[in-house]
């Protein structure tokens, strides 16, 4: 039998947790670091668009603080996924996995490389793709020969796999290696929620052949709107650049493009923004910590719901944090992010699954019964860094 869950105690307990915060938006951008200084610089200066030292100023700070060897800037963090992919190998027909439960854009920049989202199941606790029903699903239905791993029930090829770090929290990643090189699958890290994130020790990011970051105005540091390719391959990172800026040949005034590229680049403004949150970024991660610490502990003694703690392999940015109901208290999840949003809190349900969307209603999927246990029973919580001033680390 499972606890009963008491809403109002669960209100009482955010409610605690969150006063004297000011606004408990879901997650608000903080801009007191340099922004307004190095904004005014692009507009003394002229130089908003494509050129300045901003955007590589921006590149030389991701790489340096995840340690992985190349980051290429972008528009968005959907439109770095779309490169990946491209960079990955991924052509029109191929299929690519990719986790029922994450951000519509994973699942969006497989399509526009007229490949297939192939939707994998997650596994409980990581909030990341299920790597033993990978593998099961895998040695039954597929073959590896010369021209790769194919699908023996859809006769595609499989070139590529998106594990996502949910919320933050990096996902298995080593069983993850060990199964694309055993099907000669890619892996593409889907890491927009996940700056600042360790895996063992090891930055997200670094594990892919190439990986996608996003700074749209909800994430851990913001640009406005923006994103980045990491790559640790330098033929991939300069592959990445040329494919992000329309493809065109170095010369002073001649416009020549050698291959169909887009217009993908970040604007120099908007990677000044960048510059100015990265350097706040520690900081950002330390009141984030904290407040994830003090939902964890005033939750702990709330029956019938848990908040999820990062994995043990894992050092968390905890993006947003979570609660989960247990199971049966699903028909309580639409009551409680009513009642909290009206008294001002902003929670907010996981995303749909993408399986059940309309336009992938028809892509292959495999069993996804937890996720969509999950679907119903996830809300996300106030999660700004801001909320976690005042508080310690426990
Ligand atoms: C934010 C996000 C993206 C990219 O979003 P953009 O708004 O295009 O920057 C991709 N995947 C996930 C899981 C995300 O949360």
């Amino acid at each position: 039998m499972n606890s009963p869950l008491d809403l109002n105690r669960v209100l009482q307990v955010l409610k605690d947790v969150l006063s004297n915060k000011g606004a408990s938006g879901l997650h608000e951008p903080q801009f007191n670091g340099n922004e307004w200084e190095y904004v005014k610089e692009c507009l003394d200066t002229g130089w908003v668009s494509s050129v300045g030292r901003f955007v590589e100023l921006f590149e030389a700070k991701l790489e340096e603080y995840t340690g992985v060897k190349y980051a290429v800037a972008t528009v968005n963090g959907t439109a770095a996924l779309h490169i990946c992919l491209k960079l990955a190998g991924v052509e029109p027909g191929d299929e690519v996995f990719v986790p029922a439960l994450t951000f519509v854009a994973t699942a969006n920049a497989v399509t526009y490389c007229g490949a297939v989202p192939h939707f994998v199941d997650i596994d409980i606790n990581t909030l990341g793709i299920d790597s033993h029903k990978l593998a099961d699903y895998l040695k039954e239905n597929a073959r590896v020969g010369p021209q790769g791993c194919f699908n023996m029930i859809t006769g595609r090829r499989i070139k590529a796999v998106i594990p996502m770090h949910t919320f933050g929290h990096p996902v298995d990643i080593d069983p993850l290696m060990e199964i694309c090189e055993k099907f000669r699958l890619e892996m593409i890290e889907d890491a927009a929620e996940a700056l600042g994130s360790l895996y063992k020790g090891r930055h997200a990011g670094n594990f892919g052949i190439a990986s996608a970051l996003s700074f749209n105005g909800n994430k851990i540091i913001t640009t406005g709107g923006g994103g980045a390719i990491l790559t640790n391959q330098k033929p991939l990172a300069l592959l990445a650049k040329h494919l992000t800026t329309t493809a065109k040949k170095p010369h002073q005034w001649f416009f020549v493009h050698d291959m169909v590229g887009y217009n993908y680049r970040l604007p120099n403004i908007n990677a000044a923004l960048g510059c100015a949150q990265i350097e706040q970024l520690p900081d950002f991660l330390n009141t984030k910590r904290m407040l994830a610490s003090k939902y964890l502990t005033s939750f702990k003694c709330v029956d019938g719901i848990t908040v999820f703690e990062e994995p043990p392999y894992a050092r968390s940015n905890y993006w947003l944090n979570t609660l989960i109901l247990d199971e049966g208290h699903e028909n309580q999840l639409d009551k409680l992010i009513e009642m909290s949003n009206e008294m001002g809190i902003s929670t907010r349900p996981v995303w749909r699954l993408l399986s059940r969307l309309q336009m992938f209603s028809s892509c292959p999927r495999m069993n996804l019964v937890t996720a969509e246990s999950l679907e119903g029973r996830i809300i996300n919580l106030p999660s700004s860094a801001t909320l976690g001033e005042g508080y310690e680390k426990t």
